[in-house]
């Protein structure tokens, strides 16, 4: 007997009342999705508290690995289904050989268990607890596991009766939690070749947003040669994380011939207020109510707290930063954890670092704005230039391709 099936716990969403239904279907779609574009065809079928599908069993690992970056997910393990229990002639035999096979295959020599049963089939006349004891004593008995260990065991045997179906299985994963991606509005993510922008995207798919993603590229990106940009890669491996999504690669190089003027230590900020209108349109053009970017406070002198009021003075959509409370150890520990840590340690030429020169740490929109009028000659054909050369990128289970033009 072995795995047959992912079992899948929803995070929070179980505690929203009548909308649990709609946050399910989207989990369900969201996971079908990507189990499908990573050529694993199977529904995702439950309800009550918890998922399942049935890949072939050479396709499990994989389906796991998915499901594993899925918002809206709180535990996850491939486990042996079983048919209902209740009135199946064997009783809770089924079960305990289940257990056993799993119990079989792991090394038990000084370790101690504990089993855990979750017992939503009323059916079923004995309680969790005389369960767990009963199917204890069976592992004890039917294979190498003699401790029993209830506070601190070195692994957990977990059974999930439940009148449609059980589970059995040990060693689940924490899934990414939050909601499942399409429970809150779109945004667009300002994307940089740095450890903490990817990681703001990823947070806030995790709270149920659509992210599609937006780079200003210091040179143009050769269609044919996307496939080598940093960011792009970066992008490839947030889909994992976002689902389907896209990447719009805009030139920077007109804004950067466009400034005019000695440099003063401003131009960053103009840069920032230009990429903020650029999102804004792309925001518009794709159903986004919002921006987000890898601003932490005080992080670098363009991020300080005047400095990022002025970027949101130039645009009327709110500008999301969920980093913005985080040091960089703490950045750091997430892009690890999401899988960008390694690219983004990669050299790469932003475009902010050829305007040179630390920005003010203080500055004025009011001030700003004059200065764009000063020094960007023609600002909104400017920013049509910008748009209109947009390299689109496809992005979806790890992987990229350019969209046709
Ligand atoms: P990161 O580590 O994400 O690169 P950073 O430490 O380099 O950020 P800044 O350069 O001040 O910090 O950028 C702040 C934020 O502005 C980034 O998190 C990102 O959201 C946005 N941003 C910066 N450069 C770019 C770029 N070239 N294209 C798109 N967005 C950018
Ligand atoms: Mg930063």
């Amino acid at each position: 007997m072995s795995p047959n099936c992912i079992v899948i716990y929803p995070a929070e969403f179980t505690l929203k009342g009548h909308n649990r239904r709609l946050f399910e279907a989207r989990l369900r779609a969201d996971l079908e999705r990507r189990l499908g574009a990573a050529g694993i065809f199977v529904p995702v079928r439950g309800g009550h508290d918890r998922l399942h599908c049935n890949p072939p069993p050479a396709q499990l690992e994989a389906a796991l690995e998915r499901a594993r970056h899925t918002p809206g997910i709180a535990r996850l393990a491939t486990a042996i289904q079983l048919p209902p229990t209740a009135g199946h002639p064997d009783g809770l035999a089924p079960l305990e050989a289940a257990l056993l096979a799993l119990a079989r295959e792991r090394p038990a020599a000084g370790r101690r268990y504990a089993v855990r049963v979750r017992r939503s089939d009323k059916r079923i006349a004995a309680t969790s607890i005389e369960l767990e004891r009963r199917f204890g004593a069976a592992i004890a008995a039917g294979s190498d596991w003699q401790h029993v260990d209830l506070r601190q065991p070195d692994i957990t045997f977990h059974v999930d009766v439940h009148p449609r179906a059980s589970y059995v299985y040990c060693e689940p994963l924490p899934g990414a939690g939050g909601l499942p991606v399409g429970s809150a509005d779109p945004l667009i993510a300002l994307l940089s070749g740095g450890h903490d922008s990817p990681v703001a995207a990823c947070l806030l798919a995790r709270r149920g947003s659509p992210v599609e993603l937006v780079h200003f590229a210091a040179a143009h990106v050769e269609r044919a040669r996307v496939t080598e940009n940093l960011v792009a890669r970066i992008g490839a491996r947030l889909s994992r994380h976002l689902g389907r999504t896209r990447l719009h690669i805009l030139p920077s190089t007109y804004f950067d011939l466009a400034l005019s003027g000695p440099p003063s230590g401003v131009e960053v900020l103009l840069l920032r207020r230009f990429m903020a209108r650029a999102a804004a349109h792309l925001a518009l053009r794709h159903g986004a109510g919002g921006i987000v970017t890898g601003d932490s406070l005080s992080q670098v002198a363009s991020q300080t707290l005047a400095n990022m009021a002025s970027m949101d003075a130039a645009v009327e959509l709110p500008i999301l930063r969920p980093l913005i409370g985080l040091d960089k150890q703490q950045i750091i520990a997430l892009a690890r954890e999401i899988g960008t840590f390694e690219l983004s340690a990669q050299p790469y030429k932003d475009c902010c670092a050829l305007l040179g020169r630390e920005p003010r740490t203080r500055s004025v929109p009011a001030r700003l704005a004059e200065l764009e009028a000063l020094r960007l000659a023609d600002y909104p054909a400017l920013l049509q230039r910008t748009l209109n050369d947009a390299l689109v990128i496809e992005l979806e289970d790890g992987r990229l391709s350019v969209a046709p033009p």
